[in-house]
């Protein structure tokens, strides 16, 4: 009798775990990949190399170099010779926000228009221009959709994130989230250290790039592959930085050599989860920017609020839940705050914090 109970009980829990699941649960999204490329204009992204500037002798080391592989008369032949990836493969299976040219609008919701500001957006869900107000390595004090996944016993030790500037450790206040952030000029740590994360180690304390603060993005781009690879984590956020800083430099060429190395990066990323089970068709991938920035000969080079046109971005999404809409001709306003909520709800959860922006319906079928 006593034993028949047990039967009973433990039947009786798995049918209310079946039903708990159908209930809680509409979508195919399991794991979930956010890219960021800092300071990548969509004046790049939907018209590809700038006219003005593709081969413009103080922007650019030798004249003539750019042409051959950016250059077109046909603006959407451009973006496709600069960004095949996302032209080819996110256009037509995924969606890509943001061409202004059809009133489809992306803006930051801060005012501030550069990076920190531009990445807690993105990752807490809304905008803290009371708080966020520098780019110093002030652990945040708002909790991202990353830390409270991470909260989650199912998404537990299962969230990684690595980028290429050094101030991405306080943005995701590792701190206190627990989740291992590798940036700026971090290694690879831990006992089982694979072949390939050891030679990134190696190489990345031998190659000296052109910034303090900001590693080259190969580094970042190859621990992330690798830790995907061995961790096989459910949420995975990588920020790759070069774009950025080539702007503020002033080198076209090397902005839009590093934006063309980045779409391939992408490509990789995408091939490797959909080559292996737990992600193949099972993972959402979103692409997005910290901020705008201007459109002049000097102003492209920087950003911030005294820029106009610097709060101007665009985002991409691709998965089982999303439609394939393509490049989105609709009129219509969206920010880069909606990213959090809509992670959770591709995930099928609830986001914790009603401060955050709402989600993007469109991004569901
Ligand atoms: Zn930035």
């Amino acid at each position: 009798m006593a034993k028949i109970a047990r039967f009973q009980i433990v039947l009786l829990l798995f049918f209310i775990g079946i039903a708990q699941g159908f209930s809680q649960k509409t979508t195919k999204t399991e794991n979930v990949i956010l890219i960021t490329l800092d300071g990548l204009r969509w004046q790049e992204l939907f018209k590809g190399a700038d006219s003005l500037l593709v081969d413009d002798t103080g922007m650019i080391h030798s004249p003539g170099t750019l042409l051959g592989d950016f250059w077109n008369t046909d603006p959407k032949v451009r973006r496709e010779m600069l960004f095949p990836f996302f032209w080819g493969t996110i256009a037509q299976k995924g969606q890509i926000y943001g061409n202004r040219a059809y009133g489809n609008k992306v803006d930051n919701s801060n005012k501030m228009w550069f990076s920190y500001p531009g990445y807690n957006e993105i990752l807490s869900g809304f905008a803290d221009d009371e708080r966020i107000t520098s780019n110093s390595k002030i652990n945040n004090p708002n909790v991202t959709f990353l830390e409270h996944l991470n909260r989650l016993p199912e998404f537990r030790g299962k969230v990684m994130a690595f980028g290429s500037w050094d101030v991405f450790p306080y943005i995701i206040n590792e701190q206190r989230s627990g989740i291992p952030v590798n940036a700026g000029f971090d290694l690879a740590e831990g006992e089982n250290l694979t072949e390939v994360e050891r030679t990134i180690n190696r190489l990345q304390q031998e190659i000296r790039g052109p910034w303090d603060e900001v590693r080259l993005d190969p580094f970042t781009h190859h621990y992330a592959l690798e830790a995907i690879k061995k961790n096989k984590p459910r949420v995975v956020y990588i920020a790759y930085g070069e774009t950025d800083d080539w702007a503020h430099g002033g080198k076209y060429d090397r902005y839009l050599l590093s934006a063309h190395q980045t779409d391939k990066y992408i490509r990789e990323i995408w091939e490797t989860i959909q080559a292996d089970p737990q992600y193949k068709d099972k993972t959402t991938l979103i692409i997005g920017v910290d901020h705008g920035r201007g459109i002049t000969k000097s102003s492209w080079k920087g950003h911030g609020e005294s820029i106009p046109e610097a709060g101007q971005i665009w985002l991409m999404a691709m998965g089982p839940d999303t439609p394939a809409s393509g490049e989105l001709k609709t009129k219509g306003q969206w920010s880069s705050a909606m990213v959090a909520r809509t992670i959770f709800k591709l995930l099928g959860l609830e986001y914790p914090d009603s401060k955050a922006a709402p989600s993007i319906e469109e991004m569901f079928k």
